[in-house]
């Protein structure tokens, strides 16, 4: 049996590494990629020394700025952030043609059959991190591993910066200590469950008999008893490109009327449509969401036999589904729209 080899690259504080190379001034203070606190943005991505003092992704802003208040706010440049994440890609792409894009910042490389020896692999990784900051200025973790699952357990083990490499036959061993919640898959519910007959360790999981765990959680015991025991057989994939393209936003304030919501799909309608123009092609769905003041979220979504690009189009779809989900007894925090199911080439309106 061939033992695989697979790299996970994750790049370190992307977002706040991509702005400080923009404006050097930034550089060693705390630094946060989020929306408007007085609007109630949310921290994309912060430094390390923001991290420092306990900011996180997905907290408000407003939050962050209480434990950090001389951090720097930028607010989140998202196609910036896309083509330097392209030419990252593009560089991990020279050293396997079995890539696997996992997020802007994240991808798996399969290494199998691209070393002299797989012994060479740290070697291998600490020059493709090298390379990565003297072409793009980035700082990157490795993880390295037989399979998806290790290689970034592995690479979130030493962050930022590190190598860390799981050898072959070490990889339940690796795991154990881990607490439930570290694995894929396992939710706040799961873990829960698990707590409940004294399951805490991705070790005490281990040690279940695979059949008590696929009574306990259904479909998902069988794939989480074999993760537990550091088994993933899912290839590592070249992605097709991304299949839905999407815009939100967060009200500064929660809404209670008809206009705005409209105003903003409208908006959103527009530039979702540049996007698909821009890139030839068409949707058949549109997909709105809604979260409303109580964090309960619905999307709903409408498929059309003709795929479209046109604002105009998509707006009707969008304003369509707003008109027949909205809850109109709760207003809305957030809003959505995203389109999907592409089809190549450019909308020719039907000859009247
Ligand atoms: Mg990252």
């Amino acid at each position: 049996m061939i033992v695989r080899i697979v790299f996970h690259i994750d790049l370190d504080a992307f977002y706040a590494a991509v702005e400080t190379l923009q404006d050097p001034s930034l550089a060693g203070k705390p630094l946060i990629i989020g929306g408007d606190p007085r609007r109630r943005g949310v921290v994309a991505s912060a430094n390390y020394a923001a991290r420092a003092f306990g900011v996180r992704s997905a907290m408000t802003t407003a939050r962050a700025l209480r434990r950090c208040p001389q951090a720097v706010v930028i607010p989140p440049r998202h196609s910036l952030y896309r083509q330097v994440s392209a030419r990252v890609m593009a560089l991990l792409g020279e050293y396997s043609p079995v890539m696997e894009q996992s997020s802007i910042d994240e991808a798996f490389l399969d290494m199998t059959g691209q070393l002299p020896a797989p012994a060479a692999a740290p070697e291998t990784a600490r020059q493709l991190q090298q390379e990565i900051q003297t072409r793009l200025g980035l700082s990157a973790s490795v993880g390295i591993g037989s399979n998806k699952l290790i290689a970034k357990m592995a690479g979130k083990a030493d962050k930022p910066g590190g190598v860390t490499c799981v050898a072959p036959g070490a990889e339940a061993e690796f795991l154990a200590p881990m607490p439930v919640r570290a694995l894929g898959g396992i939710g706040p519910k799961t873990a829960q469950k698990l707590a409940e007959i004294g399951v805490k360790t991705i070790g005490d999981i281990a040690r279940l008999p695979e059949e008590d765990l696929s009574r306990m959680l259904g479909a998902n015991g069988l794939l989480i008893w074999q993760f537990a025991h550091g088994l993933d057989a899912r290839p590592v994939q070249t992605r097709r490109r991304a299949r839905s393209i999407s815009r939100e936003i967060t009200f500064a304030h929660d809404v209670y009327d008809a206009a705005l919501p409209a105003e903003t799909l409208k908006k959103m309608s527009r530039k979702l449509a540049h996007r698909l123009q821009k890139r030839d092609l068409t949707a058949r769905t549109v997909t709105l969401k809604l979260r409303y003041d109580d964090f309960s979220t619905v999307t709903r979504s409408i498929t059309q036999a003709t795929a479209t690009n046109s604002p105009a189009d998509i707006d009707r779809r969008a304003r369509f589904l707003l008109a027949k989900y909205r809850n109109q007894a709760r207003p809305i925090r957030l809003i959505g729209l995203s389109v999907s199911r592409f089809v190549k080439g450019v909308f020719q309106p039907p000859l009247f």
